[in-house]
Parts: C-alpha cells; structure tokens; sequence
C-alpha cells in the first residue's frame, strides 16, 4: 500500500491535456545515496571529494570531449516547449522541474557558464550558473525523476535527447562521490556475484530444479532449465528477476517450453546470470563494458553457437546499442544468427515456421493489450523490417491468444508512456514518484478496460513488469494483469 492517494484516473481519456502546474510538487523526492562501501566497489570516490565543484565542471568538459551529441543538446534547445507535457512525471506531479526542457536546463546552466562566451561574460542573465550546494541538490532531485525513456525526444523538433542529459548528469554526480544507492549497489552485485539478486550458483541451480519439478507436474513433460551446460547451442541471458518473481518465472518457463518444443539446446549460465546492466542508468561505459564482459566469458567457456536475450527492455536497448562494442567481436559463434537475438525474435521465427505450434484456446478468456517497453520501442529493434519492434511482439501474442487490443496510439509504439519505474528508480524510496508517473499508462490501460473487456497487459521488460505489479492496485487494477510475454506464450504450448 502507498502512503498517498495517487491522482485520480479521469473518464475520458486526457492524454493531450496538460497538468495544473504544482511548483516544488516533487521537490522533496529523492533516492537513497550510496554508501562509501558501494561506490568504491565500482572504483567511484568514497564520498564527495575535495574542491568537488571544480570537479563537477571539470568532468563535464570530458563528457563534452567523449560526445559531440552531448554538445549538440545543450546548445540546440530553442525554448519551443514540445517537450513540455510529454512526461509521465510531469503529467503524473504537475511539477514544472519535471517538464524535459526545465530537466535539461539544470545540466546546460553549468554548460552555459564555463563552456559557452555568453554564460562566461553574462552568467544568470542567459541562464549560466556556477555549480555550488543548491544546483547540486536540484541534480540529485530531478535527475532521479527522469526514467531515461526518450518520449520527450520524440517530440523534439531537433531530437534533443533528455535521456543523455541525465545520464551525464548522473555520471558527473559518481565522478565527484555523489551515487545512487540502489543503482550502484545493484552494479556491485553483479560484479561480485553476476546478478542484480546477489543469487549465488547454488542457489540458482536449486531454483531451476524446483521448476523443472512445477513444469513436470503441471503438463506431465520433462522441461529441462539448464544451467552451464558446455556445447548448449544457445546461452540464454535473461533478467534474474526471471527466476523467482510472478509474473517473470512464468516467461522463463515459457522459454523453456518454446526451446523444448523446437528442440534446441540451451543454458542459462551462473557467471552471466543476468541481463540487466545498470550502469547504462549512470552513464558509465566502464561498467556497462564490465557487466558485458561476464556474457562474452560465459560464452566462450560454454562454447555455445549463438546468444538469446530473455524479456529485459534496457538489457536489449544495451545488447541491440552496444553489445558487438563492448564484448565483440564473436566470430566464434555461428554466423548463422544475429548477435544478439531477442527471444521474441526467436520465438516469432519459430512460428512463422511452425518450429512451435501454439493454440490460442489455451488462453481462452483472456483479452490482451500491450505495453512497449521504452527501451525496446524508441531505443532498439527487432527483426529485420523496419518498425519490427513494434510488430513482431504484437504478432507473437496474437498467435498465443483469442483477442489483442491496443491502447490508444498517442501511448503505444515510439509513443509509448513509460512503465515509471525505469532508469534506475525501480526502488521503494522513489515509490510515490512511481506511482504518479504510472498515470498516463494506467489512464491508457483504464480505457481499454473499460471499453473493450481487456483482461490483461503483457510487457516485455522486467522492470516495467516488477512497476505494474506494484502500481497496478493503487489505480484499482489487479496486479496479475501485468504478464510476461513469454508467459503468454508458454501457456498455448500444449506439452505431455
Ligand atoms: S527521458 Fe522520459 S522521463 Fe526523462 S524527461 Fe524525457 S520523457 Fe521525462
Ligand atoms: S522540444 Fe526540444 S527544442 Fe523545444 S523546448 Fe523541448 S528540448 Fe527544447
């Protein structure tokens, strides 16, 4: 249970209408900071580091030097106000801070007075200011109310992308000893253990014999859940939430079904036990390249053909980006396949070919929308044919039941509202800021339902799935709407 009562869901859908403005409504929100302890685990001062102002300026001007893209969106705002009500945490808090372009601003104030003629010679009068206390706060505030979902650019006549912003604003923040706890501590896990759950091999190994054991006895066949077998065919990376939280253990079983049906061997493996790389989320390429090097490892030790990516919206927004980068080159695997695949490619393939035969009658009762996952929908691809991202997880559910629904156009597609729990604020501490950034989905989910007997949502990303399950009842929707795809999916595979 929230301690607050979330905006109420109006009658009609609103989406283009803009929220009463509440200055200072989210001002009080922000994370926990990470201990000493977590940010030296990833080689980021203890705490804030002497002169740390100079600092800040200082990395800012490297960021500038690695990115000329970071340059091009601090000086190409025009004020024009696209962006302005296209936020879910803007829509959700009336906050103005929470408008993209008011975000943006924070990080070009300090742009404006150290890099730029006019912010040296005029500073506040063009919008310059020096980094002192006050800005600091402001950053660690209402750059941890930006879920990095790219909506806002979408908008932008010039494709200013808020998401870089914000994740330069948050690797200038570890650069000068100011780190987010659950960020960091969660980058830390998978470093020493290789998953974000800190779930050691042993105990991994007894969970996918435990299902193994579920599977058998639900539909009478022996659904193997493999785990660092050498010579697999496919190494399965997929989010560790997949191995013991509904609704995500329901994909990984459906999965496994889809592998068992089309018999092809896979594993999953302890050393690369995840899929999930936060350290997209603070803007660190030393540490996604870290996290992506377990995968290459596991790789090469299990000797596997090809790699498979399990339901993860910003593990795929960082394999489909960055993947070949940071881990390539794999010509040890079969040139056969893409490197990497998503596993809504594989199975889509699967029943274009009738690799796996599915039967809709399975999921009798159920009518099923879509949510696009951020990452999945404005950051990556699927499939070959431009716009496959969209298409080809909206075909593989209506082949796995009776009805599908869209929600309404301005929140679906490369229009899609985020989930509200992305960007690294999937944390209880941030629990009333998610709530009021569900807002523009849940209006979204509230017409479908209501309109066309939609019984359930199916998403593709772990984060966004964890979110609904958690906000899905302060709207009066149940949690067990939300479901993964592959959930779907596995529950028309009819095995035994
Ligand atoms: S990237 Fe998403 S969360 Fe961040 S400002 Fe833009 S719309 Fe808001
Ligand atoms: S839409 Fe682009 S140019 Fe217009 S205010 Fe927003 S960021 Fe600036």
């Amino acid at each position: 249970m929230s301690a607050f009562e979330p905006p109420p869901l109006a009658d009609e859908v609103e989406l283009a209408a803009p929220p009463a403005l509440v200055p200072g409504a989210m001002a009080h929100s922000r994370p926990y900071v990470a201990a000493p302890a977590h940010n030296q685990a990833l080689g980021f001062p203890a705490e804030r580091v002497p002169d740390w102002e100079r600092r800040a300026v200082e990395k800012l001007g490297e960021l500038l030097e690695r990115s000329r893209a970071l340059r091009v969106f601090l000086d190409s705002c025009v004020k024009c106000g696209a962006c302005a009500d296209k936020c879910h945490f803007f829509i959700g808090t009336g906050d103005p801070n929470n408008m993209p372009v008011a975000r943006q601003d924070l990080l070009r104030s300090l742009y404006r007075r150290h890099f730029t003629v006019a912010g040296r010679l005029l500073g506040r009068h063009v919008g310059a200011r020096d980094m002192d206390e006050a800005l600091l706060q402001e950053w660690y505030t209402y750059f941890h109310q930006c879920t990095q979902c790219r909506r806002c650019s979408v908008f932008c006549p010039f494709g200013i992308d808020t998401a870089e912003i914000s994740m330069a604003a948050r690797e200038i923040m570890d650069a000068i000893g100011l780190g987010q706890k659950y960020s960091n501590e969660i980058i830390g896990k998978v470093h020493k253990i290789g998953n974000n759950l800190g779930l050691p091999e042993p105990a991994l190994a007894n969970t996918l014999e435990g299902l193994e054991e579920d599977v058998l006895e639900q539909s009478g066949a022996a659904v193997k859940f493999p785990l660092d077998v050498h010579g697999a065919d496919v190494l399965l990376v997929t989010p560790s939430a997949d191995f013991f939280a509904e609704p995500h253990v329901d994909g990984l079983i459906g999965y496994a079904k889809v592998f068992h049906q089309a018999g092809i061997s896979w594993t999953l493996s302890s050393h690369a036990s995840e899929a999930a790389n936060f350290a997209l989320f603070i803007g660190s390429y030393e540490q996604m390249h870290k996290i992506a090097q377990r995968i290459r490892q596991a790789a090469v030790e299990l000797g596997v053909k090809r790699i498979v990516f399990g339901e993860c919206g910003h593990a795929w927004r960082v394999a489909y980006a960055f993947l070949n980068t940071l881990a390539g080159p794999w010509d040890f695997l079969d040139p056969a396949y893409p490197v990497p695949q998503h596993i809504v490619e594989v199975t889509h393939e699967l029943i274009r070919r009738r690799g796996i035969v599915l039967d809709r009658d399975a999921n009798a009762g159920k009518t099923v929308t879509f949510h696009d996952s951020c990452n999945v929908a404005r950051a990556s691809r699927m499939g070959d044919a431009p716009g496959g991202q969209f298409v080809l997880p909206r075909e593989v559910i209506k082949a796995a039941v009776p009805s599908f629904v869209d929600m309404h156009r301005d929140t679906t597609h490369d229009r899609t509202f985020c989930c509200g729990g992305g960007g690294g604020l999937l944390t209880d501490d941030l629990l009333e800021l998610r709530i009021k950034g569900a807002r523009p989905r849940m209006q979204a989910l509230k017409e479908v339902v209501e309109q066309q007997g939609v019984t359930h949502m199916a998403a593709i990303c772990a984060i966004c799935k964890t979110q609904f399950a958690k906000v899905l009842p302060a709207y009066g929707f149940p949690m067990e709407m939300v479901v993964s795809l592959h959930q779907l999916v596995g529950q028309a595979i009819r095995l035994g």
